[in-house]
């Protein structure tokens, strides 16, 4: 069986330009993993379900509800500060795999239009593909948690 190389086999160019647009001004979800719940809760010395109630709700995406991050009432991520993100070391995996997420590693048009939204991608390093892959296997291997 012929398998199609990725769209992303030469590796991608991404270099974050820190303009924090992906942390703030626009509403959207940082959805958590239980290792990413785990390593917040530890770094802010809380207890998980005190850390739940403060900084968590839970997403209706239809069968079922996701645990995510709140945001401020500008859209600001809760933890965005003019400092930078209060969670930083401990930050959930979707922040750091970013861009690397597999609905925009998709095809080149998912990654272009994910180009409108960060100036990062296109500049900078290439990131290989083995390294592209080895961020979609994370995001497999750590799955969100779901009620
Ligand atoms: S939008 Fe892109 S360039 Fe801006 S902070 Fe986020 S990752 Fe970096
Ligand atoms: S947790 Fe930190 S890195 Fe992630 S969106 Fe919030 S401020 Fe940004």
């Amino acid at each position: 069986m012929i398998v199609d190389k990725p769209f992303y086999s030469d590796g991608l160019k991404f270099e974050c330009q820190r303009c924090s647009f992906c942390c703030r001004h626009e509403p959207g979800y940082v959805f958590l993993s239980e290792t990413d719940l785990m390593e917040m809760v530890k770094e802010l010395g809380m207890k998980r379900e005190s850390f739940i109630d403060k900084y968590c709700t839970w997403v209706d995406i239809g069968f079922f509800k996701r645990l995510s991050l709140i945001e401020k009432e500008n859209n600001d991520c809760i933890f965005w500060s003019e400092g930078g993100c209060a969670v930083y070391k401990a930050r959930p995996l979707q922040c750091r795999s970013y861009p690397f997420w597999s609905h925009v590693v998709e095809n080149s048009g998912t990654w272009l239009e994910e180009s409108k939204s960060c100036p990062g991608i296109g500049k900078g390093e290439v990131h290989s593909a083995e390294e592209i892959e080895e961020w979609l296997q994370k995001r497999l291997n750590d799955p969100l948690i779901n009620s």
